[in-house]
């Protein structure tokens, strides 16, 4: 069953029923029908149409804002804020889409040969909704734009996200045999995937069902993209303004209440500035205390996504500090509603769950490290790989720290985020691909060596 829920009261709002097995392939039908048309057409015309929606997600920003806010509990301004970027993901892939698929000619011993960029097939995608709007555009977009059709999966509490999105791509002029929407259970999903007309899946979302989509398109040879989880390193090698680097750390933490995958989640901090560092993030969080409402932009502290996942967090929290962590700031959950306050440990040693798991929710966690090399250390010490960051002042120091981490991005004074020309990506557990910049059309590609 896909609910809405309003996390910030815990109501039940609506429930959409399950698609039947008989409708998952009547879609599965409509996008394998959808795509020998659509991949005839001009890269121009797909261009054209994903423009026109780049337009329309636009002028209704603040309609998918509202239902992230009252779907997940996603703080209204910062739902507008996404739908900016899914707008811009639309806008590069149209207005790059004729020179990311031009012919590559290439010399060869005794020859030429060119290289031609093609559509793949039907694919499906399967979404979460901590981003419910700009990790669907991250898929869809390159994909339209390359002449792939799309089934798409969304997470089963964001049902009128999901719908309001097919609506937007529909009126922007996408066919209804290209991209169609599905209320498919996970338990539907290995069905689709055995299907031998799709031709790849792409998922966004935790590890565990990253281990389970890829099995299923491992069985039946699919191409498979993850993007999963991440527990994203951030080091603090010096600082000419502690309370900038604080401040900045914090709100980049905080975004999305504590629920993006790139965020920073483990601050790691030289031993001379580890005290004051402690100090002033301490005192930083307290901002995130009082709970708001999500839909009034004054609000600092919005609910989580769902009641389960503040309880979750809470119970990382509680177990931590079981295993011995010291809290210095909030750990309490606040009632009714998904709330949970902002959250600081220290002392987490490797022998605690928290030290390698993920937190998906506003909880920071901070180390001392003695030595640059040991920062290091900490950081790469994770099975996973997504993003990390870097603080100092001097630009060449900041650049050999972040040529030893093991992640597939690296931000120099600066914290997690996205944007649309930047591939976004994962080692280790993180998972495998990359979307967005010219990286994020090519997954689903077919590169046809063509010997002339
Ligand atoms: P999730 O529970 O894995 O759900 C993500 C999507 O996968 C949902 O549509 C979900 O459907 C579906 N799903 C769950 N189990 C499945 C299975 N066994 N087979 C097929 N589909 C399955 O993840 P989430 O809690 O929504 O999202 C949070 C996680 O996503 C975090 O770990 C976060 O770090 C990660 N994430 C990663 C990135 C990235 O770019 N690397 C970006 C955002 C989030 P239902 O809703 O129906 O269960």
């Amino acid at each position: 069953m896909y609910s809405v829920t309003d996390p910030a009261t815990g109501v039940l709002v609506e429930e959409v029923p399950n698609s039947t097995a008989e409708e998952v392939e009547a879609a599965v039908a409509r996008v394998h029908s959808g795509y020998q048309a659509w991949r005839q057409r001009s890269v121009v015309e797909r261009a054209a149409v994903v423009k026109r929606a780049a337009e329309l997600f636009a002028e209704r920003a603040d309609e998918l804002a509202a239902i992230m806010t009252l779907e997940m509990g996603k703080r209204i301004n910062e739902g507008r804020g996404e739908v900016g970027i899914v707008v811009d993901i639309f806008n590069y892939y149209a207005d790059h889409a004729v020179e990311l698929l031009a012919d590559e000619p290439v010399a060869i011993r005794g020859g030429r040969a060119v290289i031609t960029k093609n559509p793949i097939g039907p694919l499906l995608g399967i979404m979460p909704w901590n981003f419910p709007c700009y990790q669907v555009a991250r898929f869809v977009a390159p994909n339209l734009v390359l002449g792939n059709t799309i089934l798409l999966k969304h997470a089963s509490i964001c049902p009128r996200s999901a719908a309001a999105i097919e609506t937007v791509l529909r009126d922007a002029g996408v066919p209804d045999d290209v991209y169609v929407n599905t209320f498919a259970s996970s338990r539907q999903i290995p069905a689709i995937l055995a299907d031998p007309r799709i031709q790849g899946v792409s998922l966004t979302g935790s590890e565990q069902a990253g281990i389970s989509v890829a099995a299923d398109a491992g069985k039946h040879l699919k191409k498979t993209v993850l993007e999963l989880g991440g527990s994203d390193p951030l080091i603090v090698l010096d600082s000419a303004d502690l309370d900038e680097t604080v401040k900045a750390t914090a709100t980049a933490r905080m975004r999305n209440c504590g629920q993006s995958c790139n965020a920073p989640k483990r601050m790691i901090v030289l031993a001379d500035l580890y005290d004051e560092f402690v100090d002033k993030l301490t005192k930083r969080v307290a901002d995130f205390y009082l709970p708001g409402d999500p839909s009034d932009p004054e609000t600092k502290l919005p609910p989580l996504a769902s009641i389960a996942a503040a309880d979750e967090v809470a119970e990382q929290i509680e177990r931590a500090v079981r295993q011995g962590a010291t809290l210095r700031a909030g750990g309490q959950r606040i009632e009714p509603g998904a709330y949970l306050e902002a959250t600081v440990l220290t002392d987490v040693t490797p022998e605690m769950d928290a030290y390698y798991e993920e937190i998906f929710g506003p909880v920071v966690l901070v180390f001392k490290a003695e030595t640059e090399e040991e920062a290091i250390a900490i950081a790469n010490d994770s099975p996973f790989g997504l993003g990390a960051s870097v603080w100092g002042t001097d630009a060449d120091r900041n650049r050999r720290v972040a040529d030893q981490i093991e992640a597939g991005m690296v931000y120099l004074n600066s914290a997690g985020g996205s944007q649309a020309d930047l591939p976004f990506g994962g080692i280790k557990r993180s998972g495998m691909g990359r979307e967005l910049g010219p990286a994020g059309i090519e997954e689903f590609m077919n590169k046809k060596s063509i010997r002339l």
